[in-house]
């Protein structure tokens, strides 16, 4: 069905229009950041124009509207993730400062010798904030496995339980093997042992339907900017019962409720931990953007997308020497692969020269190149704004690239 709509779809996004070096832009750079949808960037331009003023502290017009727009994207992201209560909702900056946020406050609950639980798979943004807390306070860092294909190995992640386990943090997706792991069974495992847990959204809420209460996660976090929102917000979704327990991440305005020189008290959730001025025009944009995604209906996404995956899939296998890295069913839109001994910074270089935008090196993943023994990668992410034409391009490319350098 998204067949048939993409060239609607594709004028919702000038930028897709762009020429480089003379030649159509491909962007297959979507796993880093999506482009913007016209009614997303009009959103934070009438915001600016029409509603800006600091939130919260305000009796004036202006500011009510300001914070009501912000509170309502608060009840927009909590129906987007299906939370029990937009009270659930903290804004962030991203899915980086999200976890950031859990490891350093439920971090202090944590005492030496406690035991986090993390993959081999994940971003940097989920392994260094625990490796800080273990700096910090003297916990101790275990790490799930994954074979070769991709797929996390579960006889060894139940293996890592102990009696001092304290939380489990997963990757919900891979940004490099693609791989969808197999999160809601692994939250039961954590909690038949009581362990809450940790969800990095960051590479599905763009993809598919995320329920946090279908999945029964501890806590969630996601980037507005991959979910084709603006950069610069983000939302972490935590259990009520979690949250009112953790200390605040910062400290400052908006999130206490008396200030003395002896003793400070803080606000209820969310605002405990939403120190400062919030991004409030970046989360009205953002709600704009999930409007905009339920408009097009995440499954029609969802199909459209692997429909296009498993095209790429053909086409580069079809490739010699090409070999791509994660090889999961129903894996993400996001394709990893190196041809030969090209280096991947030349065939990303060369690519870009053809117009097409790819990413490469290690992806913030340098586990997952350690365990592949290569430096870096070469990676296609796929939106539903892409097309066969585009993975016909990027195939053709890569052909050519592979001549030109291949001894
Ligand atoms: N987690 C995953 C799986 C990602 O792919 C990314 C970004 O690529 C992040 C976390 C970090 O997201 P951000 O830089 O928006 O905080």
């Amino acid at each position: 069905m998204l067949n048939t709509q993409c060239s609607i779809i594709r004028e919702q996004f000038p930028i897709l229009a762009t020429e480089v070096y003379g030649r159509p832009l491909a962007y297959l750079d979507n796993a880093a950041t999506t482009q913007k949808p016209r009614c997303v960037v009009e959103a934070e331009r009438d915001q600016y124009y029409t509603a800006n003023a600091n939130v919260h502290r305000g009796v004036h017009y202006l500011s009510q509207q300001a914070t009501d727009l912000l509170e309502q994207a608060r009840v927009r992201v909590a129906s987007f993730i299906n939370a029990p209560s937009e009270q659930e909702i903290i804004f962030t900056r991203g899915t980086t400062e999200a976890v950031n946020l859990v490891a350093s406050s439920y971090g202090q609950l944590l005492k030496e010798g406690d035991e986090v639980i993390i993959s081999e798979m994940e971003h940097h943004s989920n392994i260094v904030p625990w490796q800080l807390l273990r700096d910090r306070r003297g916990i101790v860092l275990k790490v799930i496995p994954f074979c070769d294909d991709g797929i996390l190995d579960l006889n060894a992640y139940k293996a890592l339980f102990t009696d001092r386990t304290r939380m489990v943090s997963i990757t919900h997706v891979s940004n490099v093997l693609g791989t969808v792991n197999p999160v809601q069974e692994m939250i039961r495992v954590a909690h038949s042992h009581g362990v809450p847990v940790l969800v990095d959204a960051a590479q599905s809420v763009p993809h598919f339907r995320v329920d946090v209460q279908q999945l029964d996660c501890d806590f969630l976090a996601f980037s507005g900017h991959k979910v084709y929102g603006p950069t610069g917000i983000g939302a972490l979704y935590g259990r009520s019962a979690l949250l009112e327990q953790m200390p605040p991440y910062q400290g400052g305005g908006e999130m206490i409720s008396t200030v003395s020189f002896d003793r400070t008290t803080f606000e209820d959730i969310p605002y405990k931990f939403e120190a400062g001025t919030p991004n409030y025009v970046g989360a009205h944009a953002l709600a704009v953007a999930l409007d905009y995604i339920d408009e097009i209906g995440l499954d029609n996404i969802a199909d459209y997308e692997s429909r296009l995956t498993r095209y790429a899939t053909e086409r580069l296998s079809a490739i010699p020497d090409l070999r791509i890295f994660g090889n999961t069913p129903g894996k993400g839109a996001v394709i990893s692969f190196l041809v030969g001994d090209i280096h991947h910074l030349d065939m990303g270089t060369l690519l870009d020269r053809l117009g097409i935008a790819v990413r490469t090196g290690h992806h913030c993943a340098q586990l997952i190149m350690t365990h592949y023994g290569v430096e870096g990668m070469v990676r296609a992410s796929f939106s539903f704004y892409n097309t066969e034409a585009e993975i016909d391009a990027l195939a053709e490319g890569i052909i050519r690239v592979a001549k030109m350098l291949q001894k």
